[in-house]
């Protein structure tokens, strides 16, 4: 047997005025979610743990086995995984963006915003400080992510983004003696970055089009790349995942699922796409995660219509997913956190949970919304122990004892 686990981002709501007091899964119709419920088992589920507000990046490391109180070092490794870069153990990773300074003083954080130029840019700022490797690669809009890799390094560094503009780029840090060099290292580094983009003829034609220059580098949010046990080690299967979302991309890449990153979030997404690629997937693979994003962007914009038609957009999919799968497909639905129309973030309100398949018990419930799947059979669980229950129902796990 074989694990679909579809996440639908941001999901789960509390009582809002948009629904006259009632969940946008409450007020809303979803057939096919509620066929899952029926046939299936329900419950509730703390992605962290009770009372804690999950980032999408540490609730999905839950989701997939790891504590993220152990693993999660910061956003820098994620992103740096996510669009692409070839993260490895011992790693520091950085969040970056392009800025205009003039005169030694920052003007623009973010350079116009203007991503003109910035892919040819970035490669010209793949240079060696010293003995260690400094690998840059320009993301989207003005961002980018730096690598530093070498020995004897730390990402207790301080930024050298001021966050605010009339100033000029800050030096960096030690934030403990052993982080002295990595400090150094990128002082440096943002020096001749400064040298390398002036003199670069991208420069030279961002200024022929009336851009502002991208002309230095701001870092922030080091992180350490971190010891994560990769999927197929850890389970022994093969897993996958699909999404549209570079941040997610990294997390699921760097614990060893292979990742498909694709277009199109929202409503205006592809969800039959998607799903026939996550179906594809499981034809060589015995697990995959299908990620969709979009009621969490409404979520954090307080677009209660919105939401509600993406949960129907959902609701659609999950009918044709469900005609298409093979019969010992196991297919769990659930969100990585609650985020309320109303407070327009993240809460830790545990998330609804429907698994269905033959080997699942059926309880007696008969919708799926955060209520309901609360009097489910599957009662309350944490985000860590979803994919042993699931590895179970597919037959995976070992017998713990005799
Ligand atoms: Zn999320
Ligand atoms: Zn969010």
């Amino acid at each position: 047997m074989k694990i679909l686990l579809v996440i639908c981002d941001g999901m789960g709501d509390r009582p809002s005025k948009y629904f006259k007091g009632k969940t946008a899964l409450q007020a809303t119709k979803h057939k096919n979610l509620d066929l899952l419920a029926k046939n299936g088992s329900a419950g509730i589920m703390d992605t962290i743990a009770p009372g804690i507000r999950p980032g999408s990046d540490t609730a999905h490391l839950a989701l997939l086995g790891h504590d993220p109180y152990k693993v999660y070092t910061g956003r820098g490794p994620f992103e740096a995984t996510g669009i692409g870069m070839d993260l490895r153990e011992g790693d520091v990773a950085v969040r970056c963006n392009f800025g205009t300074v003039k005169n030694g003083t920052i003007v623009d954080r973010r350079a116009g915003r203007e991503a003109f130029g910035l892919d040819e840019l970035g490669k010209a700022l793949n240079v060696k400080i010293g003995d260690t490797e400094m690998l840059f690669k320009h993301a989207v809009g003005h961002r980018g992510a730096l690598i530093i890799r070498g020995t004897g390094l730390s990402d207790k560094i301080g930024d050298t983004d001021p966050h605010e503009e009339g100033k000029q780029i800050k030096t960096s840090v030690a934030l403990e003696p052993e982080a002295k060099k990595t400090a150094e290292v990128l002082n440096e580094y943002i020096k001749k970055a400064q040298e390398i983009l002036a003199a670069h003829p991208m420069n030279k034609e961002r200024e022929k089009r009336g851009f502002p220059l991208a002309n230095a580098i701001l870092t922030r949010g080091p992180g350490l790349a971190p010891k994560i046990e990769k999927f197929e080690k850890k389970y022994g299967i093969k897993g996958g995942c699909v999404t549209a979302t570079g941040a997610i991309a990294g997390v699921t890449k760097y614990c060893g699922l292979d990742t498909k990153l694709v277009e199109g979030r929202g409503l205006a997404s592809d969800l039959d796409k998607k799903t026939d690629m996550a179906l594809d997937m499981l034809k060589e693979k015995e697990f995959c995660l299908l990620h969709i994003k979009g009621c969490d962007d409404y979520s954090h914009d307080g677009n209660g219509a919105a939401k509600a038609k993406m949960i129907g957009k959902i609701d659609a999919m999950i009918g044709k997913l469900v005609k298409k799968a093979p019969k010992d497909l196991i297919i769990a639905v659930t969100a990585d956190h609650s985020t309320p129309l109303e407070f327009k973030n993240h809460t830790s309100d545990p998330v609804p949970l429907a698994i269905y398949g033959q080997t699942m018990r059926r309880d007696n419930t008969k919708r799926y919304d955060e209520i309901e799947c609360a009097g489910g059979a599957i009662g309350r669980i944490r985000g860590q122990d979803l994919i042993k229950i699931l590895l179970d129902l597919a037959g995976k796990t070992q017998l713990f004892g005799a």
